[in-house]
């Protein structure tokens, strides 16, 4: 049992190596997610469709104005 252990991490450790010693990466590419300013989102809270740079973004929900934020 202990020996399925130390060969999943010698595996692990050679994986590990063969990438550089760099994992993969698996982060969400953040310039993906980046929306242009004249897009329009709708707003979380009545729906209201605004263009991005003219809302507020709020913990990954849009917002259209001041009134509307949590
Ligand atoms: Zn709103």
């Amino acid at each position: 049992m202990i020996l399925k252990v130390i060969i999943f991490a010698i595996v692990g450790l050679l994986i590990y190596k063969f990438f550089g010693g760099q994992l993969p990466s698996f982060k969400k590419s953040a310039s993906q997610k980046k929306l242009d300013d004249d897009t329009l989102v709708e707003c979380a809270k009545c729906g209201t469709y605004v263009t991005v740079k003219e809302s507020d973004l709020i913990q990954g929900n849009y917002y259209c104005s001041k009134e509307c934020r949590p």
